[in-house]
Formats: structure tokens, sequence, C-alpha cells
């Protein structure tokens, strides 16, 4: 499907995607660059690429595709670095999880003769780093991509080709949209994860080891969530601000009904709201998204 990769970030992201373009024969050849030496060495010993570069310019000469795989704030730096050195007719893409942002950023010092199409894997896992990545991440999950709508076509359709070869299922959305969808489905669950974990980290010590004696009846799988990588995640909430803000206002409000209700002893109200949230379980179920175990997301059977 293309001459050659660059895949600029090789951690849990990066990796997996390498793996997938190893699979299903996507390129002749994959340049990988990272920021540090460790894990530029740990790319090394995994085989995850063909050439290796710290300076992300060396990898995307020659590359008809570079695809961004670092925290979203660290794009305005590496766009500095690689603009001058991307290929006339090249694709530039992204896996970020904050698709306004990469638009503002990627698209600030584009060539003309490059195409954006910005995207997002919906999938993932709370590890991070090159040896935490594997080419199933991808398979029967979503892949969002958000191009402008005076794209070439032809690049957003060669990277609907490469999500699909990937094995992901591909959605085109506008980028605010993604911002405001993903700000309820995973941004706030992320945040209550915290919250939640942080709130227990808080108590006294003799009921903190209650807690993980008896974690397996629900408070396992946020610990689960509030292990993802802290400066990706503090990225996601610096640049999704507005949309999180929004929805963080409608989660207040809606707690504070809950509140209401277990304090008034209400138990028509709480019967009702969770029949509601059992129905919208159900849904997300039948259409193929979740089995009917806990993961936040997460692959199953996967000891992570
Ligand atoms: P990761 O495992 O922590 O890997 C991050 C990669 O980015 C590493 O190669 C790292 O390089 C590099 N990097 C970190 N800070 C950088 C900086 N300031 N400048 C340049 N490079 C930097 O992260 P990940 O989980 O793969 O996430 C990468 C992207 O995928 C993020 O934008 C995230 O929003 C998105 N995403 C993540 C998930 C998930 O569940 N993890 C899911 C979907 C999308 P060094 O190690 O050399 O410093």
């Amino acid at each position: 499907m293309f001459e050659k990769i660059a895949l600029i970030g090789i951690g849990l992201i990066g990796a997996s995607v390498s793996h997938g373009i190893r699979r299903a024969h996507l390129a002749k050849s994959i340049a990988v660059s990272t920021r540090r030496e460790a894990t530029l060495a740990a790319a090394k010993r995994l085989g995850l690429g063909d050439n290796y570069a710290i300076d992300p310019a060396d990898a995307v000469r020659g590359a008809d595709l570079v695809l961004i795989s670092a925290p979203v704030m660290a794009y305005e730096a590496i766009m500095h670095q690689i603009s001058s050195s991307l290929e006339a007719g090249a694709i530039l893409s992204d896996v970020g999880s904050v698709k306004r942002h990469a638009h503002n950023m990627l698209g600030k010092n584009l060539p003309d003769n490059v195409h954006l199409v910005p995207g997002h894997p919906i999938a993932g896992t709370e590890q991070s780093g090159p040896s935490a990545g594997f080419a199933e991440l991808f398979d029967n999950r979503w892949c969002v991509l958000t191009p402008h709508e005076n794209v070439d076509r032809g690049a957003v359709d060669k990277m609907t080709a490469f999500w699909r070869a990937l094995g992901s299922n591909v959605e085109l959305m506008d980028a605010d949209h993604h911002d405001r969808v993903l700000a309820i489905t995973s941004h706030l669950p992320h945040l209550i994860a915290y919250n939640i974990v942080g709130t227990v980290a808080d108590l006294e010590t003799d009921t903190q080891s209650e807690v993980v004696k008896f974690s397996a009846s629900g408070f396992r799988d946020f610990t689960r969530i509030a292990a993802s990588d802290p400066v990706m995640w503090r990225d996601v909430f610096l640049t999704n601000r507005v949309a999180v803000l929004e929805m963080m206002d409608r989660f207040l409000a809606d707690l504070t009904k809950l509140q209401a209700a277990v304090k008034s002893g209400d138990g028509v109200a709480l019967e009702a709201m969770f029949k509601r949230t059992r129905d919208i379980r159900r849904s997300i179920i039948d259409a193929g998204q979740e089995t009917a175990e806990a993961d936040f997301g997460r692959p199953h059977g996967k000891d992570m």
C-alpha cells in the first residue's frame, strides 16, 4: 500500500501500528523515530522498523505516509522539525486522542502538496512504550478519521484502506464532533477513574487495605483505567478542555440528582435511572463493541 511509512513516536500505539503493518504487508519499509535513545534502542530490539532515527526529519524523507503517535502536546514541536522534509504528495496522519488540536498543530506549517488526514484509533490499553504494542490491538475496533472536507479524496480513501487492513472499522467525522463524542465516551470516564482511585489513595491506611482486598467488587476496573499514561492523559484534558468541561458540568448535575435521590430515599428515581443505564449497556453489547465482562475497553484475556 505504501513505499515507506515513517512512524514518529513508537510507544503502545506506534508499535502496534508497526506490528499491524508487518502483519498485513502494508509497506516496503518502516522508518522509526522517537525522542529518546533508550526508546529507539527498544524499538530496534523489537524489530519495529527497517531504519531508525532520533531526528524525525530523517525518518520522513522519502516517506509516502507519516504517522505521528506521540502525546498531542508534542505535535507543534514535531511539526516544526519535519515540515520542510515532508515529501510532495505524502499523507500526514496521526493517532492522537484530540482531533481539533491535531488539525491546528499539524495544519500550521503544512506544505500545500502534503495531504493531512488526522485519525484516532479507538483502541488502547493502560500500558505504554514500544514493548506494549501488539498487532491485534486494532482488530474489530473503530478508527475515526477527521480530514477537512477539502482534502484530497484519494488520500482519505488510502487511509481508510490502511486502517481497514490493520483490522479496524473506519468512520469519517468532523474533528469538533469527534472531540465532543470522545469527551463523554473516553475522557470523562478516565477522569472519573483517576478521581475515584485518588479518593482511595487519600483514605486512612486500614480502610485502604480493605479496598484492595475487596477490589473485585468494582473498584479494580477503575484502577486499570487510572493506570493509563499520565502524560498522554494530561495532554488530552489540556487540549480538549471545552468539551470535557461541558460533559463534566452535565455529569456533576446528574450526580447531584443521584445524591438527592439517595438522601431523600427516593427508590423510584434510583431504579428508573439504573434501568436506563442497563439498557445502554445492552445496546453496546448488541453493537458488538463489548462482551458481557467489564474491562474499560481493554482487550479481554490479556494480562496487563
Ligand atoms: P506511549 O506508549 O507513551 O508512547 C509515546 C511515544 O511518543 C514514545 O515514542 C515517546 O518517545 C514519544 N514522545 C513522548 N513525548 C514526546 C515529546 N514531548 N516529543 C516527541 N515525542 C514524544 O504513548 P501511546 O499510548 O502510544 O500514545 C501515543 C498517542 O496515541 C497519543 O497521542 C494518544 O493520545 C494516542 N492514543 C493512545 C491510546 C492509548 O490507549 N494509549 C489510544 C488511542 C490513541 P520517547 O519514549 O522516546 O520519549
